[in-house]
């Protein structure tokens, strides 16, 4: 069965209902309802209905407060009335079968914010003293209604707090991933690099296990950026960052230190476990460029230690890379 769609909050209707089919049993009148007014839009709304069987008003129907029964019968300086036809002739409420209809107006702080309305398609005359009982009950409505409005703008507002929230979290996470992560490549950048890379540090010196790293470096580089454009060097730089990502295992660290320099480090790994690892990045690079047409190699230097500051040991792959480089670059160096 589909769900009725509400038009006031659970509490609202389940203070209100009950008071309709009191003003039912008050007044004789076979439909009874309550509309909110937005003067903002100038509309009316159908917010909760009793008995619809007699006038058929539906619950959520809005209308502008120029066509509104309400309006006309309080323009008329009246409360009820008992000849809608003749009184409105042409108006909303003799399209519905009105012969006679009743509207109070709900107040909050001395504004109208909605109606409480009656309405049936014979004669009815509701007695003074029953429009005295109608009356209060239309502030009891009041107070359940005020209620709501300010239940629904605090929602409204908790919704905009929460979404500022969501966006402010989302920025402060963008400017942490930037901070850390190499833009063109998204790896590790040098700083994020640097703190891994100690923790590192101090995990291997506890345990006692080895750690090495290995500092790859494109070989003529400047050559393929002066040849093929920088944007084939950017995806050149890319490639390499892929391949890197792919053979590196969860616990190893990938960074671009800067320009076409990377380092992968690994921790419980020496140099020679190191050392295939260099090989094959230099395989998979090598491929990956050959299937983008180009041809370009990797020169890479290995250092490992346990007891090494990280600068040192960067110092000392850099010299192997040199090495690397001197003898005629494309291969894998260990520092000694
Ligand atoms: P070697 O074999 O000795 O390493 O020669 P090389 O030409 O690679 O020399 P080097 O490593 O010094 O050259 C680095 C070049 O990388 C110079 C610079 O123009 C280029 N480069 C640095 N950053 C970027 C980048 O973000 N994108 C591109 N496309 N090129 C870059
Ligand atoms: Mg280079």
């Amino acid at each position: 069965m589909p769900q009725r769609q509400l038009y006031t909050s659970v509490a609202l209707e389940q203070a209100a209902r009950p008071l309709l089919l009191l003003v039912q049993h008050l007044t004789g009148l076979n439909t009874t309802f309550i509309t909110r007014i937005d003067w903002k839009a100038l509309t009316q709304q159908v917010v909760l209905v009793e008995g619809q069987l007699s006038v058929p008003v539906q619950e959520g129907a809005v209308v502008a407060w120029s066509d509104s029964m309400c309006r006309l019968l309080f323009d008329a300086k009246l409360e009820q009335s008992d000849a809608v036809p003749e009184l409105f002739p042409g108006s909303a409420g003799v399209a519905l079968g009105m012969q006679s209809f009743f509207a109070l107006p709900v107040l909050s702080e001395g504004k109208t914010i909605g109606t409480l309305c009656g309405a049936s398609n014979n004669l009815v005359v509701i007695k003074d003293h029953t429009l005295i009982s109608l009356k209060l009950i239309a502030d009891a409505i009041a107070y359940q209604m005020a209620l709501d409005q300010q239940m629904q703008l605090q929602q409204k507002k908790v919704k905009v707090a929460e979404k500022t929230i969501d966006k402010l979290y989302q920025q402060a996470q963008q400017m942490e991933n930037l901070a850390h992560t190499d833009e063109l490549t998204g790896l590790d950048n040098r700083r994020a690099f640097q703190t891994k890379f100690e923790q590192y540090q101090l995990q291997s010196q506890t345990q006692g296990t080895a750690l090495a790293l290995m500092m790859i470096d494109i070989d003529e580089f400047k050559q393929l950026n002066d040849q093929h454009g920088h944007e084939t060097g950017d995806q050149a730089l890319q490639h390499l960052a892929n391949v890197l990502a792919a053979v590196a295992r969860q616990s190893d660290i990938a960074c671009r230190l800067g320009g076409d320099e990377f380092v992968l480090a690994a921790a419980d790994t020496d140099a020679q476990g190191l050392l295939h690892l260099a090989q094959r990045v230099q395989h998979e690079f090598k491929q990956q460029m050959q299937q983008s047409g180009l041809a370009s190699s990797l020169s890479i230097g290995i250092a490992s230690s346990v007891e090494s500051a990280l600068e040192l040991l960067l110092q000392r792959a850099d010299q192997a890379l040199y090495k690397a480089k001197e003898l005629g670059r494309n291969r894998v160096e260990i520092a000694g």
